[in-house]
C-alpha cells in the first residue's frame, strides 16, 4: 500500500504564500511573455490560470494571448527548494519508508498499515501538518501499487485524496486516458491511438504481445501499470530505514502502568540494537493499536541525531500520554528512523537530513 503525495501548483502556490496578493489571481511561472513574443514555456500556473487554458509546459506566448492581464514571475527555484526540503521533511517525519520523486512529490510505503481506513486516516494527517506548518495544500492517492497511488493522487486535485482499492482498480482506472500512465508520452500515445488504444482499459484488453512487438520490454511493462501492477518499490536512502519493535497484549487493555511499562521494556530492547549497531536515530514514532484494529502513529524527529535513550523514552512518553484514553488498548510499538551511522560527521549529515 502506497501514498503519492503531490503539491498542488507548487511554484505557483509558493507565490502565493510569501507574497499574499497574489491570493485568487491568475498567476503564471515560466518564462517572461515579453507582451506575447516571449519564448520558452509555462513552468506551473495558479488554479486560476488554469481557468483560462493555461497549464504547464504550455509555450509562454500562447498563455499571455489566452490571459494577458494574468500575473507572469520567473521561477525562483532556490527558494521552492527551501519550501520543499521542509515538506520533506514533514513526510520523513511519519517515520515510514519514503522516496522524493521530484521537488514537489514522494511516495511513501504505508505496507505496514493494517488497511485502507487507516492510509487514509494518515494521509489525512499529512496534508493537515503541511497546511498548517506551510499554509499549502497538496493531494494525495493511496492505492495497492506505487502507479495506482500516482494515478489517484491527480483525479480530485487540488486538495485530493483519492483512494485506489484492488477491487476498484479496473474501474476507475479503465475509462482514463493512456497518458494517464505514468511513463506513456504524446509519441506512445499517438502510436497507441494508431493501434485503436485510446483509454486504460483498452490497454488492460489488449494482448501483451502485441504491445512488446511494437515497444520492446516497455510494452511488458505498460500493459502492467495499466492494470495497476508496479513491480518497483521505493529505493530508500540509507538514512531513512528504521529499526522498531512492537508487542501485543494477551488481552486489550486500557492499563496505563502495564503499557507504560512495556513501552519501556521495548524501548530499551531498541536502545540495545542501536549501541550495538552504533547508529543515531532522529526520528521517534509511536504506534498504538486499539481493540477494533484502530491503529494511530505519532511520531517526533530531533533537531540534531541521537543515541541517547532519554531521548527515546521522553519524547514517546509525551506521545503515549496524547494516546491512552479509555479505549482499549491491543498493541504498543516504537520504532526510530532517519538513522545514521554514529560515525558519520556532522558534516556529512546535511547530504543525507535536509
Ligand atoms: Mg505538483
Amino acid at each position: 500500500m502506497f501514498l503519492h503525495i503531490d503539491m498542488d501548483s507548487f511554484f505557483a502556490s509558493a507565490e502565493v504564500i510569501r507574497h499574499p496578493e497574489l491570493q485568487g489571481k491568475p498567476l503564471v511561472i515560466g518564462a517572461p511573455p515579453k507582451e506575447g513574443k516571449g519564448r520558452g514555456v509555462v513552468s506551473t500556473c495558479s488554479y486560476e490560470a488554469r481557468k483560462f487554458g493555461i497549464h504547464s509546459a504550455m509555450p509562454v506566448s500562447r498563455a499571455w494571448v489566452l490571459c494577458p492581464h494574468a500575473i507572469f514571475l520567473p521561477p525562483d527555484t532556490k527558494y521552492y527548494q527551501v519550501v520543499s526540503q521542509r515538506i520533506m521533511k514533514i513526510l520523513i517525519s511519519f517515520g515510514y519508508p519514503f522516496s522524493q520523486v521530484s521537488i514537489d512529490e514522494a511516495y511513501i510505503d504505508v505496507s505496514t498499515l493494517e488497511n485502507y481506513e487507516s492510509a487514509q486516516n494518515l494521509a489525512g494527517e499529512i496534508k493537515l501538518s503541511i497546511l498548517n506548518s506551510e499554509g499549502l495544500t497538496c493531494s494525495i492517492g493511496i492505492g495497492p501499487s506505487m502507479v495506482t497511488a500516482k494515478i489517484a493522487s491527480d483525479l480530485n486535485k487540488p486538495d485530493g485524496l483519492v483512494i485506489i482499492r484492488p477491487e476498484t482498480i479496473i474501474p476507475i482506472l479503465s475509462p482514463l486516458p493512456v497518458r494517464t500512465v505514468p511513463g506513456i508520452g504524446k509519441k506512445t500515445c499517438v502510436i497507441l491511438d494508431g493501434m485503436g488504444i485510446k483509454t486504460i482499459g483498452d490497454l488492460m484488453n489488449t494482448d501483451v504481445q502485441k504491445l512488446t512487438e511494437k515497444f520492446g520490454r516497455f510494452g511488458a511493462r505498460m500493459s502492467e501499470l495499466s492494470q495497476g501492477i508496479d513491480r518497483e518499490a521505493i529505493r530508500e536512502n540509507e538514512s531513512f530505514r528504521s529499526v522498531s519493535r512492537e508487542y501485543t497484549f494477551e488481552e486489550d487493555t486500557n492499563d496505563k502502568t502495564l503499557v507504560i511499562n512495556t513501552l519501556e521494556i521495548l524501548i530499551n530492547e531498541l536502545h540495545n540494537v542501536i549501541i550495538a549497531e552504533k547508529i543515531l536515530f532522529k526520528t521517534v514514532t509511536v504506534k498504538i493499536r486499539y481493540t477494533g484494529f484502530k491503529t494511530y502513529t505519532r511520531s517526533v524527529t530531533l533537531n540534531h541525531p541521537s543515541q541517547a535513550i532519554i531521548c527515546i523514552k521522553e519524547n514517546a512518553d509525551k506521545i503515549l500520554a496524547d494516546f491512552i484514553k479509555k479505549d482499549k488498548i491491543r498493541l504498543v510499538g516504537i520504532k526510530l528512523s532517519n538513522l545514521l551511522p554514529a560515525t558519520t560527521r556532522q558534516t556529512v549529515l546535511a547530504d543525507f537530513i535536509f
